[in-house]
């Protein structure tokens, strides 16, 4: 874990040195990613799969190596099953209006979970509004982790498909997605797992989990932006209808009629972001290099030591303080019983150059429950350490006495 490798972190804000804590958000680039994006664009830029010229066939090369990176780094069994998308809200609306045009009538039903993101909400209430479906989620406990009892009990005749990210992006909770996957299997009900916010810090295998589909976005991962990822096993990737139509993700096209590519093109209308795939298999190249037991154990020591840290200020209150985290730690500071608006505190944090987020981190719904007007976000990447969580300890309770 080299800091040195990320060149935006030797920037300075407002003439303090950049600590950056917003990577749920996006996370910074290593300069291999810099480095693949310059050399794509300087030599061999070309429109992919169609060229029988030398560039273009370069460009293909480098496209699809790229989706072999990205299934050997999920553990997909084919890299036909990985779909290039934009990212994790285009994955998922890609599979809402695909699974819906196939498999969703009057009065069925579809289960997400009490702390997604409107990525993981939205495109299933569009669904369900189009087809008068239902749209249920599972419930809270009180400590804000998923009420798995509640869930049993959701899960009928009428449920189509369940929906539920493996990590909260603004609490960090783990979410027991082994145990979802295994009760709704038990009624061949299939699973789509958002992946935003955990395979960017932990190994997720699709076959071992089991899951049906899993989306995610390549610049939570040190990639680039504007380049995600749907995986879906082949056999419901299959029965299901292409969402755009164009070029690419045909075989013919008739007047008569037009007949539909295979897999994974079916779901590629146009041309790919193929830079953005080449660019996205060197960030998997450069976490693999750092490795997984060391990119975890890192994140995990961080978390609880920022936890800790943070648990020593009066007036902190830390949500979900002591599960199972992936990198975020999400809190709000009050004075006596009055909360400190997050946006305050996230301000003065930001002028002495540390970025964290604040907000309802689009999960208004979690936002709601917890009865806050949001929390200030803290959320770490592979290349932060302590000094990181130090400095933005000695900011916060500077922001404190200022706003007390
Ligand atoms: N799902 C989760 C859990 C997220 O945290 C995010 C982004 O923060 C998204 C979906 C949407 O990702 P993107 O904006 O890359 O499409």
């Amino acid at each position: 874990m080299n800091r040195n490798d990320f060149p935006i972190l030797t920037e300075q804000v407002h003439h303090r040195p950049l600590v950056y804590l917003d990577n749920a958000a996006t996370s910074q680039k290593p300069q291999a990613v810099v480095d693949a994006i310059v050399e794509a664009y300087s030599h061999w830029n070309s429109n992919i799969h169609r060229g029988v010229h030398h560039l273009s066939q370069v460009a293909t090369i480098h496209h699809e190596e790229a989706r072999q990176a990205v299934a050997r780094f999920i553990h997909a069994d084919s890299s036909d099953e990985i779909i290039f998308t934009k990212g994790t809200t285009d994955s998922l609306n890609a599979l809402a209006f695909s699974f819906g045009e196939a498999f969703i009538h009057e009065g069925d039903e579809i289960i997400v979970s009490g702390v997604e993101h409107h990525s993981n909400i939205v495109p299933w209430q569009m669904l369900c509004e189009r087809k008068k479906a239902v749209l249920r989620h599972i419930p809270l406990r009180e400590d804000l982790s998923l009420d798995i009892e509640a869930f049993r009990g959701l899960l009928g005749d009428r449920t189509r498909l369940v929906s539920v990210a493996q990590v909260s992006n603004v609490l960090g909770i783990i979410n027991p997605i082994e145990e979802i996957i295994r009760l709704a299997h038990e009624r061949h009900i299939p699973v789509c797992i958002d992946g935003a916010q955990s395979v960017p810090h932990m190994q997720v295998d699709v076959q071992a989990l089991d899951c049906d589909f899993l989306a995610f976005s390549g610049h939570k991962m040190y990639g680039p932006t504007g380049i995600g990822v749907l995986y879906g096993k082949r056999e419901w990737l299959n029965r299901l209808p292409p969402h755009e139509g164009g070029g690419e993700m045909i075989h013919h096209v008739r007047w008569s009629g037009t007949t539909y590519n295979d897999l994974p093109y079916k779901f590629e209308a146009g041309t790919p972001n193929f830079v953005g795939s080449y660019a996205l298999h060197r960030a998997i190249d450069y976490m693999l290099s750092v490795g997984w037991p060391a990119i975890e154990k890192h994140e995990r020591e961080l978390t609880e030591y920022c936890e800790s840290r943070l648990g020593d200020i009066d007036g902190v209150r830390i949500y979900a303080a002591g599960q199972p985290k992936a990198g975020v730690v999400s809190f709000n500071l009050y004075a006596g019983n009055q909360l400190i608006h997050p946006f305050d505190i996230g301000t003065l944090l930001d002028q002495q150059g540390v970025a964290v987020r604040t907000g309802h981190h689009c999960a208004e719904p979690l936002i709601d429950e917890m009865q806050v007007p949001g929390t200030v976000r803290v959320s770490f990447g592979l290349y932060n350490d302590k000094s990181d969580v130090d400095a933005f300890i000695t900011a916060l309770r500077k922001a404190q006495m200022m706003l007390s």
